[in-house]
């Protein structure tokens, strides 16, 4: 027999319902019972999913209120001593309170006083674009059993007749993930090992025949000390005597295959979608009295499996490890929407080449059946080749695209010349990154519209209200280089796609991005191409509102390709430089139409870099190329600006260099200026936006500050590669916000353009 199971399901119910359930709740519409049954009907209708597909077991564990780092954070007794909660406060008002921080309000009434109310740091699961909330150590945390949860959840299951399987982060990954302050956190290891053991004892305890125990770090290039724990640390789990399936996935094993294999474990979880090669080491290497579990099923994707293929690879393991052989999709289906059956708007030229989480649990059901030589409960059926994913214009295009049109026509010293005579800009010239303001009214507009409530019309003159008004705001503020605002875009990524051949939208393809909050990123199925200009209506009716130059505003072929599932038939590179192309054009007719400006947004070229650094170097390769091919179609006199934000640059400035943007617009105020540094040590050549201020609080800085952060920069860049903007776009802000603090803004660059300006001779 071969058992199959999965990493982890889908947190938010077909339709959305907890993300309702928690909006109720923190809006104090329902008490946190009524949220706590949605909880439990969730899990119970997964669970049932999981049986109904015919898996082995069920997954408990894998379920959160908000995010499954934080449920740790509480199982562990580790809640950051800077809350200062109090025995009184219950255990789900601390949950909450960590994930979003406290309501100004109920900080200033917390008696404890001083206590810090910001909530945990959030940033990327790995290279998924799903946020867990950082964990904080220090020297004095303390680790314990100390929270009921995961036990209730498994008695639950096991109440509701299943066979589960209770899985937990590792101890390694969960310190890992972590931040300590003033210290090693592998320190912390010994003071955490007896928590888990503990919860294994207890876990145990209840019955439970398997803990899956995910040790997503081994995918990633650990530092020795890291890698050296592992041994000691697992020999001390196991006196627990609990049965560990040991989870790795995300990333190639590599170096750490033959360490993982010779834990003192029961089983090995390889992720075969992003490893393929190692699926067969493993089976060579784990001992044959442990259990392999083969993640053949594309946990990170939407394409139907192609199961006779799998089976093929599954079924020599089969035949050398017998029943110690499980299948399974190759990570958590967290990172899929749920259920492609709720599409009923899809071609059925695409439609048949997808599988969403419920087909996923069939395929990995199928998978183990046709392996015992039995038919599978929803038998499926292959994945149709679809004729219409290749365009043999766009394959020939990039076939014959030339070196040149990678490059524009001179370096940039030249390029730096010719723009500054055509536009005409101040030393540090103002701008903004591109949204501003998402009005109710816009909103309206764009929601009446796509129900057929506005005409074209209607909604065309919407937005060139909207249009006007933005111009007529940024002349007011004295802005050197105007925007036309983003109002009619509801997402930077969804506006292209939609307009773009090749990309499909799901109704309701929700994927978690962190807490409540929920994305539906577009499928590029067929190849890529622009049947018609996008953008440059609204820019070329901005410009013809001022003589100020306005900046036409494209989000970037990385970004594009990054926030939505990719089409595996293909490498990403040839998928990603097919949309270069389709943007190529778009700046082509940009400049056409006269305008002077064009900004490439690319905020995710840094997260699509691999986990592993000895890929880097090809992902930055083709991704770099394909922001110079869309970049190359402009003319020198016609400036290039990129964006991006909230990441760690210094790893790939070299990269950052080679895009060959005239400037760069880049958040820098939330690390005061010092994400600079690297950019000066590196000898930036271009010109660089730093961001004077964070565009995400509503607090309005004075001039004051905008201008000492100036001069912070300018005393590692030299001022004439400077340009004066905000942090990011606006979109997020109120008029007010973005009015008043971009006046102060323009006040900033004046002082220092005074301040810089050469003295006039002293007279005697
Ligand atoms: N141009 C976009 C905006 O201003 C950039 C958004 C982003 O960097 N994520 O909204
Ligand atoms: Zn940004």
């Amino acid at each position: 027999m071969t058992p199959c199971h999965i990493l982890g399901f889908p947190r938010l119910g077909k339709n959305r319902e907890l993300k309702f359930a928690l909006e109720s709740h923190w809006r104090g519409q329902t008490a946190a019972a009524e949220l706590e049954a949605t909880a439990r009907r969730l899990r119970a209708n997964h669970w049932a999913l999981q049986r109904a597909a015919g898996l082995d077991y069920v997954s408990v564990g894998d379920f959160a209120l908000y995010d499954h780092v934080l449920n740790h954070v509480q199982l562990l007794g580790c809640e950051p001593a800077r809350f200062g909660f109090g025995a009184e406060t219950p255990e789900i008002e601390r949950y909450f309170i960590m994930a979003r921080g406290r309501a100004g309000e109920a900080a200033a009434a917390c008696s404890c006083g001083g206590h810090s109310s910001a909530a945990l740091e959030m940033t990327k699961w790995f290279d998924t674009n799903y946020h867990y909330l950082v964990p904080e150590f220090d020297a004095d945390t303390q680790f314990r059993l100390a929270s009921e949860r995961l036990f209730d959840e498994i008695a639950e299951a096991q109440a509701q007749g299943h066979r589960v399987k209770a899985q937990l982060i590792g101890p390694l990954s969960f310190l890992w993930l972590g931040k300590s302050q003033g210290m090693e956190r592998l320190e912390l290891l010994d003071r955490l090992l007896p928590a888990y053991g503990a919860i294994l004892s207890r876990i145990k305890g209840m019955g439970v025949e398997w803990v899956q125990i995910d040790e997503p770090i081994l995918g990633l290039d650990l530092p020795p000390a890291w890698r050296t724990a592992f041994e000691p640390a697992y020999h001390r789990l196991a006196a627990a005597g609990a049965d560990l399936l040991l989870a790795t996935y995300f990333s190639p094993l590599r170096e750490n295959l033959t360490l993982a294999c010779r834990l003192p474990v029961a089983g090995l979880h390889v992720d075969a979608v992003r490893a393929p090669e190692e699926l067969a080491q493993a089976a060579d290497w784990l001992p044959l009295n442990k259990v392999l579990s083969a993640g053949v099923v594309d946990g990170r994707n939407v394409w139907k499996s192609d199961l006779d293929r799998l089976l093929g690879v599954v079924a020599p393991l089969k035949a050398k490890r017998a029943d110690r052989l499980w299948v399974s999709a190759s990570c958590s289906l967290l990172h899929v929407p749920l259920d492609l059956g709720a599409e009923t708007a899809l071609g059925e030229d695409i439609k048949p080449l997808l599988a969403f989480g419920l087909q996923k649990l069939d395929e990995i059901s199928a998978l183990a059946h046709a392996l015992n030589g039995d038919a599978a409960p929803h038998p499926l059926a292959a994945p149709t080749a679809s004729g219409q994913r290749q365009d043999p214009a766009v394959q020939q295009r990039l076939a014959r695209l030339t070196p040149e049109a990678e490059r524009r026509a001179s370096p940039y010293a030249r390029r730096h010349t010719l723009q500054q005579a055509r536009l005409k800009l101040p030393p540090l010239p103002t701008t903004t990154i591109g949204s501003f303001p998402q009005t109710a009214d816009i909103r309206r507009a764009r929601a009446a519209h796509k129900a057929g409530g506005l005409d074209a019309a209607g909604y065309r003159q919407a937005m060139r209200e909207e249009i006007r008004h933005a111009v007529a705001e940024q002349e007011a503020l004295g802005l050197d280089v105007l925007v036309h605002g983003e109002a009619e875009r509801n997402d930077m990524v969804e506006y292209f796609s939609t307009q773009l051949q090749g990309f499909a939208a799901t109704q309701h393809g929700w994927v978690q991005s962190y807490g409540s909050r929920c994305v539906k990123p577009p499928i590029i199925w067929s190849d890529v191409s622009r049947p018609a200009p996008m953008t440059v209506e609204w820019a070329a009716y901005a410009q013809s509102l001022t003589s100020k130059p306005v900046k036409g505003m494209l989000t970037g072929p990385v970004t594009l390709l990054q926030w939505s599932f990719v089409r595996d038939d293909q490498p990403r590179a040839t998928t990603c430089l097919q949309i270069a192309l389709a943007i190529r054009d778009e700046v082509a007719d940009l400049q056409h139409a006269g305008i002077a400006v064009i900004q490439i947004d690319e905020p995710a070229l840094r997260e699509g870099l691999p986990l592993r650094r000895a890929a880097w170097e090809d992902y930055l390769d083709w991704s770099v190329r394909a922001f110079r091919i869309a970049a190359g179609a402009a003319d020198d006199a016609t400036q290039i600006h990129t964006h991006m934000c909230y990441a760690e640059f210094n790893d790939i400035l070299p990269a950052i260099a080679a895009l060959d943007a005239d400037v760069i617009t880049i958040e820098a105020s939330r690390s005061n200026m010092e994400l600079l540094e690297g950019f000066a040590r590196f000898s930036y050549p271009n010109a660089i936006g730093p961001g004077v201020y964070d565009i995400h609080s509503p607090r309005v800085p004075d001039s004051a500050e905008m201008a000492a952060a100036l001069e912070k920069a300018a005393g590692v860049i030299p001022a004439a590669q400077l340009w004066v903007n905000p942090d990011c776009g606006l979109k997020t802000r109120s008029w007010e916000e973005a009015r008043a603090a971009l006046a102060h803004m323009v006040d900033a660059a004046g002082l220092m353009r005074a301040r810089l300006a050469p003295q006039p001779p002293a007279r005697d």
